[in-house]
């Protein structure tokens, strides 16, 4: 459930008017509902009741300060996967001891910013890592927590794009070899081994998965302890779907996951993170954009719209569905049509429905894209030089804009042009 309806014939976010909006800040653009990313939280931070626990919220879905505030403000660590996303949460506040640094790449310059600034774990996914994290380490005279990710081989059944726990996938080390390469861990003096990390995927709609790979961290658990390693933490990742089509779509609750992870891990007495984004900000967002043109084509009518791949790039790139529904409430029993709806990039895979059934559409007419909350503003870039389109926060009856449009001269002025030239 989320917050964004119609009400007296406009959609709304909580209670400020999506056409307002629209009228202030211009098309297109994202808009944000606190109400919404708050409640996702607390239906995780409440799925944990009764054990130790820390909701990183996953900051790659949606990354803007303000969004990170609310969140942190509501009592959530952060999972970052970058310097730059470490740097973004400590710029709005979240504290080192709140944050995780999770990825398969990080750098050695990355390792010691985070170091430096402090950091509740890292989630080491390689040798080669981890002895780079323990020479910086060392360097600064520091002991630094750590889980090593395993990678369970379990198939989480989703986009190919975003499955992360099969074997064949880059990230974590074969859950096979964790005793060997956890030794090694011990043995290094930078290094303080806490516990187990995991991450199976993302846009999960069956627990299933969840429960092999929290099964077979729990026999993990039980095998390093008697191997003599104090594995008191579990971070078990993020990757819990949402419903994307309003139909009948329903992926578990946060509240069924949370019964999940106490019956498969609640006897080991840890401390349990989990790392959820999508399932956060998913539907906290939506991308509103206006009708360009009408455009008969060859036996189907195109909506032209000024929204665009770079802005959301999800459809082009994972196949992505997004409900798409008229800023203005269409009059009860209209006639619905069927339409493409595409941008004005060039390229055909800039379409975001095909023969998508809507009330008629005319230029001028403001849509919203609907659960583009997560890896959307994230994932846009320039393409085209468009610019990047603002981002807005609702809270009850105000909304103030969290990141502005920038100007073309903001856009044009930052190449530089060679002495030769
Ligand atoms: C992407 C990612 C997440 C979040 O996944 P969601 O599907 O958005 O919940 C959590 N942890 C790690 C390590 C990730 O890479």
């Amino acid at each position: 459930m989320d917050h964004f309806l119609y009400k007296d014939g406009v959609l709304h976010a909580e209670d400020v008017s999506v056409a307002e909006i629209a009228a202030s800040v211009g098309s297109p653009f994202y808009v944000y509902s606190t109400a919404t990313l708050e409640r996702h939280f607390r239906l995780f931070d409440e799925a944990l009741d009764g054990i130790d626990h820390l909701v990183c919220y996953a900051m790659k879905a949606a990354s803007n300060q303000a969004i990170l505030k609310t969140l942190a403000n509501a009592g959530a660590g952060m999972d970052v996967v970058s310097v730059g996303e470490y740097l973004r949460a400590k710029a709005a506040g979240v504290p080192g001891d709140k944050i995780v640094f999770s990825g398969v790449g990080k750098t050695a310059d990355e390792i010691r910013v985070a170091l430096q600034g402090g950091i509740r774990q890292f989630n080491v996914e390689s040798e080669p890592e981890m002895e780079v994290l323990n020479a910086q380490a060392v360097a600064l005279g520091m002991t630094v927590p750590i889980t090593i990710r395993v990678n369970p081989d379990v198939d989480a059944r989703t986009h190919a794009k975003i499955a992360t726990g099969k074997s064949e996938n880059k990230f974590g080390i074969p859950i096979a070899r964790a005793r060997s390469v956890y030794a090694m861990a011990a043995a290094l003096p930078g290094l303080e081994v806490i516990g187990i990390d995991v991450h199976i995927g993302s846009q999960l709609t069956d627990l299933a998965p969840f429960e092999q790979a929290y099964q077979k961290v729990a026999e993990l658990t039980e095998t390093l302890r008697a191997d003599g390693h104090d594995i008191r933490r579990l971070d078990l990742g993020g990757g819990l779907g949402i419903p994307y089509a309003n139909s009948n779509e329903a992926p578990p609750l946060p509240s069924d996951y949370g019964d999940l992870i106490k019956r498969t891990v609640g006897h080991l007495g840890c401390e349990i993170e989990i790392e959820p984004g999508r399932l956060i900000a998913g539907n906290a967002g939506i991308m509103v954009s206006q009708v360009i043109y009408v455009k008969s084509g060859e036996g189907r009518d195109f909506l032209i719209v000024d929204g665009a791949m770079n802005d959301l790039i999800r459809p082009a790139m994972y196949e992505a569905y997004h409900d798409i529904v008229p800023v203005v409430e269409p009059a009860v029993g209209i006639a619905q049509q069927p339409y493409d709806i595409v941008g004005p990039i060039c390229e055909s895979g800039d379409t975001f429905a095909k023969q998508r059934m809507m009330p008629p559409l005319k230029s001028g007419d403001l849509i919203a894209f609907r659960s583009a909350g997560a890896y959307g503003a994230v994932m846009s870039s320039e393409y085209n030089s468009r610019l990047l389109i603002p981002e807005v926060l609702v809270n009850g009856d105000q909304f103030a804009v969290i990141r502005p449009r920038p100007t073309f001269e903001d856009m044009i002025n930052r190449d530089t042009i060679p002495s030769w030239l």
